[in-house]
């Protein structure tokens, strides 16, 4: 089904460095999961958008206070963002998951074992809120960052013990070279979905929707997400 657009271009606000959905190639270019499916959703129902890679927490700002239209990036659906925004289907499957420098695997293989030690993650993310929601629990200390560069770095030069993030996200830093190891099984859920301002933009939305069921009924879906996921193992 062919929705119309409302306005000449739309804002799609989005992370900065979250691969394999949005990261910066060779040639400095932002692609990705989430860069490919909303600029061939866009294709396909014939609205133009714009990209600003401005970071998570940033995006979410730009949504809330109208400087974007929408915005792509890994975003769980959650309940509490429902109140704020308003979300496609879900496009991808994900969960939260511990990652430390390969090597400490030893030193953690639980929960408990993060005791008196320092756990980062990205401002405003689901890793952020589950680690301020157990730190008394197991006694260890948060450590926030802006982009996922910083906070890779971080657990690489041993500035913190571990970091917590979506686990395709560390599956693919580990894929890149990065020394990482996941000794705690992953949190389920975190559907990842497109979201716009609550009550906002809602033909942008069902354009969202419609391109992402048809891309799915081809297998243009599946192509995209093989474009930057090995599922060989
Ligand atoms: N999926 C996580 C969240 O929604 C992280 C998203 C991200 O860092 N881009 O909080």
């Amino acid at each position: 089904k062919k929705v119309e657009p409302k306005k000449d271009e739309y804002v799609i606000a989005s992370d900065s460095a979250f691969a394999p959905f949005e990261f910066q190639n060779n040639e400095n270019k932002y692609v990705g999961i989430d860069v490919d499916l909303m600029k061939r959703a866009a294709e396909m129902q014939g609205f133009n958008v714009t990209f600003n890679h401005i970071g998570f927490s940033g995006a979410v700002q730009a949504v809330e206070g109208d400087q974007a239209d929408g915005m792509i990036a890994g975003m769980s659906i959650t309940d509490e963002r429902k109140e704020s925004f308003d979300f496609s289907d879900p496009y991808f499957e994900s969960g939260i998951q511990i990652a430390v420098k390969e090597g400490n695997k030893d030193d953690v293989t639980s929960y408990d074992d993060l005791d008196g030690k320092t756990v980062g993650a990205k401002v405003g993310t689901e890793s952020a809120d589950f680690l301020d929601e157990n730190k008394d629990k197991y006694g260890f200390k948060v450590k926030l960052y802006d982009d996922a560069d910083q906070l890779y770095e971080a657990v690489r030069v041993d500035a913190i013990d571990a970091l917590m993030d979506d686990y395709p996200v560390i599956g693919y830093s580990m894929a890149q070279g990065q020394a990482l190891e996941t000794p705690i099984e992953r949190e389920s859920g975190g559907e990842y979905g497109f979201a716009v301002k609550r009550g906002q933009n809602p033909e942008l939305l069902e354009m969202f929707n419609e391109a992402l069921k048809e891309m799915k009924r081809t297998g243009e879906y599946d192509q995209i997400i093989s474009t930057y996921i090995d599922d060989s193992g």
